[in-house]
């Protein structure tokens, strides 16, 4: 049995951050998951401004981003996404979007989402510390990852086990430039964005 850290009378806010370049399935089943597993209100995806992690690469428009985000969720009467990492500007920090959030939603606990190699990277991120005050961490694992909470503070993350899809964002991209389908890895009306406004062609 999972433990799940309740907060009395609390809405239950999951966040889900990235870069969502594009959005993909796996990132969906992550959101749906935790979502039913800890008791979510609300999954709120946060599309990432100008990502530092990846800012030797070319990442494309938070706009696209954002629609393509917004497509892959509208049909979830749980999921919203939310503008704040991209209306920021400049590059997003993780204890930004969380200090945002909560004062945005003093009546709620928040649940970041997280999969096993970005949580791997968290002591790495801006002001480690504070950020597991904000809210509770979830790593999900992912296919190529080991999920440890390994360094993290006891009592501040939780692991759960999410189905394996080996789906990522930069795959997806590289089967757009080399001609190859991305159905079914991600949504429907993702492909047809992706096409519409010819992304990831160049690459
Ligand atoms: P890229 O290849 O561009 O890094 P990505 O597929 O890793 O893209 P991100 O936008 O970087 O997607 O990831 C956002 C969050 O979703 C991260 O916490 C990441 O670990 C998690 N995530 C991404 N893909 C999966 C997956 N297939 N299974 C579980 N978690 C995932
Ligand atoms: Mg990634």
């Amino acid at each position: 049995e999972q433990e799940v850290p309740t907060g009395r009378g609390k809405r239950r806010l999951g966040v889900m951050g990235g870069t969502f370049d594009p959005i993909h399935h796996g990132h969906l089943v992550a959101a749906s998951e935790v979502a039913a597993l800890f008791h979510l209100d609300e999954v709120v995806f946060v599309p990432t401004g100008e990502p530092w992690q990846k800012s030797h690469k070319a990442v494309s428009a938070p706009e696209d981003r954002y629609l393509m985000t917004v497509i892959a969720t509208a049909s979830n009467p749980q999921f919203s996404v939310s503008r704040i990492d991209i209306d920021r500007g400049g590059p997003t920090y993780t204890i930004d979007t969380l200090r945002d959030l909560s004062a945005l939603n003093a009546d709620a606990d928040l649940f970041f989402i997280t999969g096993a190699d970005a949580l791997s990277q968290i002591l790495t991120w801006r002001d480690a510390e504070e950020l597991f005050g904000l809210a509770h961490f979830i790593g999900v694992t992912r296919p190529g990852h080991d999920l440890t909470d390994d360094g993290l503070p006891k009592g501040g993350v939780s692991l759960v086990e999410v189905p394996a899809l080996a789906i990522s964002s930069t795959d997806c991209r590289g089967r757009v430039a080399q001609g190859d389908p991305v159905w079914y890895l991600v949504p429907d009306g993702v492909v047809r964005y992706i096409d519409k406004r010819q992304l990831y062609r160049g690459e």
